[in-house]
């Protein structure tokens, strides 16, 4: 699961950025309001955390031009203000929730699983399921019939994007900007290497990540399998 952090004060976005990992969440930050709105466009995120106040164009702008686009993506607005005025404000941009500075990292990671399981969100339940295989996103969790392994992050990552889009062909760029984000200098045969660990860990027979020549890898599921 991706997550687009804008949040201008150095501080706490470092901060967050660093629970947010260390949860399993891949992150990408932004510090100005003009930013994030571009890279929130992009649609490659699966979650946005906004904070209000941003230099060069303020959170609720922000958040209600992104509507305005159509761009549905689940946000958590974050704010210094606490009066009924403002959440209203906050909610009719198009918020999805609100969380009032300063909070609790238990608080923050609480409100972030429950947009995960709104089912008009973007974002799934935190088990996906493709023909027996299960993975847990947030745990970085595969179980296969009664085996469970770890996956780093980056191979639960690459897993989710393909589990989410059984049977569809997904090019190397797409992996780069949902594994690595859109800032990385990371090269495509990155993506390579990845897939090759991962086909690793697969050993199941109804399941296996396909090469595309040329373009990218395709999920395929074969159920008939013995
Ligand atoms: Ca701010």
């Amino acid at each position: 699961m991706r997550i687009l952090l804008v949040e201008d004060e150095p501080r706490l976005s470092e901060a967050l950025t660093y629970i947010l990992k260390k949860n399993n969440y891949g992150v990408d930050t932004a510090y100005d309001g003009e930013t994030g709105q571009a890279m929130a466009e992009t649609g490659v995120y699966d979650l946005i955390i906004l904070d209000r106040m941003l230099p060069r164009k303020e959170g609720v702008t922000l958040l209600k031009e992104l509507r305005s686009q159509g761009i549905h993506t689940p946000v958590l607005l974050l704010t210094a203000k606490d009066s009924l005025q403002d959440r209203i404000e906050g909610l009719d941009a198009g918020a999805d929730d609100y969380l009032v500075k300063p909070f609790s990292t238990e608080e923050l990671l609480a409100r972030l699983r429950a947009l995960g399981r709104r089912p008009s969100g973007q974002i799934q339940d935190e088990q996906l399921n493709v023909a027996g295989l299960i993975l847990k996103p947030l745990h970085c969790e595969l179980t296969q019939g009664n085996e469970t392994v770890k996956l780093t992050l980056k191979e639960s990552l690459l897993l989710e994007l393909f589990m989410r889009n059984p049977g569809q062909v997904i090019t190397k760029e797409q992996i780069l900007d949902r594994v690595w984000g859109l800032d990385t200098d990371v090269e495509t045969n990155n993506v390579e290497i990845y897939v090759h660990y991962l086909r690793k860990k697969l050993n199941s027979p109804n399941v296996r990540i396909e090469t595309v020549r040329g373009i990218g890898y395709c999920l395929k599921e074969e159920p008939n399998v013995p």
